[in-house]
């Protein structure tokens, strides 16, 4: 079953003083299945991020619709958007977006609070996620007292702390030292198998190289994708990278 359908997304962006359009996306169309784990890949301007502000309902499309699990994005109420996002959607992103006067354990916990859980039912939740990510020992800790792949894990932690139906990650990876992306990328791949939905954008060949399927978006559309059937991550590291080439090279296929 999918969990999100994106249909014939269109985004023009008008520019002040009446000047020239921008066309971010023009007509894209893709859909993710219910415990995927998806890549999108795509030169710097290609359009990803107001792809991703589109899915996150955060920007509005001049054209074409966003189904998320069967909800029609632009049908929730201005009202209610902030509430949807906050239950169905986690969000990753390539600075942590961490309050540095809040301690890690806080952090984690915020879109709980503002759900209005009680703190019993945060802590239950926080332990096996903490465990699993191992931040167990760190929870105490601020943000500014802990590494760069710890500060991830906390914002994964979190991501996940809601059970969202979707996690959207915007360049995941982009902060992090080799070991620290190595490390990301692992969990990423351990959260997935237990079923949770990713989605990922992201310039890292090597990121996307962990996913399950890989789209590519050039001039505001859905130039090709690679599914990764029975391919190991070097293998599809391979084939992401040689499209990566052949897009740069401006070959059509
Ligand atoms: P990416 O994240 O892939 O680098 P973006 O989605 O940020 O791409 O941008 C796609 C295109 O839309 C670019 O040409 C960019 O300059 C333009 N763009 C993005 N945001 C705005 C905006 N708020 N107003 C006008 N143009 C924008
Ligand atoms: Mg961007």
């Amino acid at each position: 079953m999918s969990i999100l359908e994106v249909n014939g997304l269109k985004k023009v962006y008008a520019t002040r003083f009446g000047g020239n359009k921008v066309e971010a996306l023009k007509n894209v169309n893709f859909s993710v299945e219910q415990g995927e784990y998806v890549a999108i890949m795509g030169e710097s301007g290609s359009g990803k991020t107001t792809l991703l502000n589109i899915l996150a309902a955060l920007d509005k499309p001049t054209n074409g619709t966003v189904n998320l699990d069967g909800k029609e994005l632009s049908k929730i109420k201005e009202s209610a958007v902030a509430t949807f996002r906050r239950d169905n959607l986690g969000f990753v992103f390539q600075d942590f977006n961490l309050l540095d006067t809040f301690t890690l354990e806080d952090n984690i916990y915020l879109p709980l609070v503002l759900a209005g859980k009680t703190y019993k039912e945060m802590h239950a939740r926080l332990e096996p996620i903490a465990a699993r990510l191992g931040i167990t020992g760190l929870l105490k800790k601020y943000p500014y007292e802990v590494s760069g792949g710890q500060k991830q894990r906390a914002a994964v932690a979190r991501a996940l702390i809601t059970n969202p139906k979707l996690i959207l990650a915007d360049e995941p990876t982009g902060a992090l030292d080799s070991k620290a992306t190595d490390e990301l990328l692992h969990l990423f791949s351990e959260i997935n198998k237990s079923g949770q939905t990713i989605l990922m954008v992201t310039h890292s060949v090597k990121a996307a190289s962990h996913a399950g399927r890989v789209l590519f978006i050039k001039d505001g559309e859905v130039f090709h994708q690679i599914y990764r059937g029975n391919d190991t991550n070097e293998q599809l590291y391979q084939k992401v990278s040689d499209t990566l080439t052949l897009l740069a090279t401006g070959g059509e296929k």
